[in-house]
């Protein structure tokens, strides 16, 4: 029996990962989770069915209501609960579906204590990839991907050796607007930019998709998993999403590993890797697919994969500078208070302002940055 953490139980990662936790409840066991504050049913109903040790709340406002109906259970509250919840004494795997930033220092307590990491935030690795690495080796814990395109890699990569690989290469939809020339992005709205052709996900991460930021950081948080130099590291335009990842080995082979879009796969392989476990999704099915199509990446139309790739190779406190802004950019357009493409001129301004002596950035200096950038980027 493996003992699991969830954190971000409310989001749409966290919810599938909760499916494949009740499907395998003779394999997982939910120890801790963490959930957000808008929905107290759905937060009820996770507690009554996985029955967890300790969990923690976003905020305190229905506490009393949570603490009547559950008084077994240890709660917590906030950033602070979360890193209470992150170090909560258990070996096990803490499945990190938070999103943004605020998933970066839990990452770390969970390594100190000892947890291997089922990681969707890709936050820690674009911010604090080289400390990640550190701690994971000092305290000898796995670090498995739930990106999807990252877990097609981890799989390709089974008793391969980094050695021989040539290039990886990561697959993009192109997100909502992949139809739409930079001009008529102008005007483009929210419910527009939401509407995903392949993934159903959540906000956020459907706004980086469209921009192409999320391709970015996948390029980085690929550097930091797979120990490979960015020149290496491909992407490429393919609408199907049925490719998710690939690897070309120097013998010019190449392994691609498949499947429809369904993110309930890379969740279950991370928890159950090396082997597979039955998932009952869509098969592939060959006679209906027809063609798979690839288009060469467009750096000039997709402009914020570039920066990534620039930043990338920058290093040190670049990465968390470009993270932080496109984070408060993409709330200022979910807001409302931007247009699409400004997020893209807002990160690109960060970015370009950001001067450092900082090569190596402690934890503390990623955490500084990262707030600064957060609040000073606005119109
Ligand atoms: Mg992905």
């Amino acid at each position: 029996m493996k003992h699991i953490i969830l954190l971000g139980g409310s989001g749409s990662i966290g919810r599938q990962t909760l499916d494949i936790l009740a499907a395998y409840s003779n394999k997982f066991k939910l120890v801790g989770i963490s959930l957000g504050d808008r929905d107290i049913d759905y937060n009820l109903d996770v507690i009554e069915s996985f029955q967890p040790e300790i969990v923690c709340l976003r905020t305190n406002k229905d506490l009393e209501t949570y603490r009547s109906s559950y008084p077994e259970v240890t709660y917590c509250v906030g950033d602070k609960g979360l890193l209470e919840l992150a170090s909560y004494p258990i070996k096990g795997v803490l499945i990190n579906a938070l999103m943004g930033s605020v998933g970066l220092k839990p990452t770390i307590e969970a390594i100190k204590s000892g947890k291997n990491i089922a990681l969707a935030n890709k936050e820690t690795l674009v911010m604090a990839g080289d400390l990640i690495n550190e701690l994971v080796k000092t305290h000898k814990v796995k670090l498995l991907p739930i990106d999807s395109e990252h877990n097609a890699l981890l799989q390709a990569m089974l008793c391969e050796s980094r050695k021989d690989v040539l290039s990886m290469l990561i697959t993009a939809s192109g997100g909502s607007f992949r139809d739409l020339t930079r001009k008529q992005l102008e005007h483009v709205t929210k419910e527009d930019a939401l509407k995903h052709p392949n993934w159903m996900m959540g906000e956020k991460i459907t706004i980086d998709s469209a921009t192409m930021m999320n391709k970015g950081l996948e390029v980085i948080e690929a550097h930091h998993l797979f120990h490979i130099d960015y020149d290496k590291i491909k992407t490429v335009i393919h609408r199907e999403s049925i490719i998710h990842g690939m690897v070309t080995y120097v013998d010019q082979s190449t392994k691609a590993i498949l499947g429809y879009p369904d993110m309930r796969m890379p969740i279950l392989y991370a928890l159950s890797y090396p082997r597979h476990y039955k998932l009952d999704v869509k098969p592939l099915n060959f006679d209906t697919i027809g063609a798979l199509t690839f288009e060469k990446m467009d750096f000039d139309r997709y402009p914020l994969l570039r920066l990534a790739y620039e930043v990338g190779v920058k290093g040190g406190l670049f990465p968390v500078v470009m993270n932080a802004a496109n984070e408060k950019a993409v709330k200022l357009f979910l807001d409302g208070k931007i247009s699409f493409l400004q997020i893209e001129s807002l990160v690109y301004e960060a970015v370009n302002a950001f001067h450092t002596t900082i090569e190596k950035p402690t934890l503390e200096d990623i955490l500084e940055t990262n707030q600064k950038i957060y609040e000073s980027v606005g119109i």
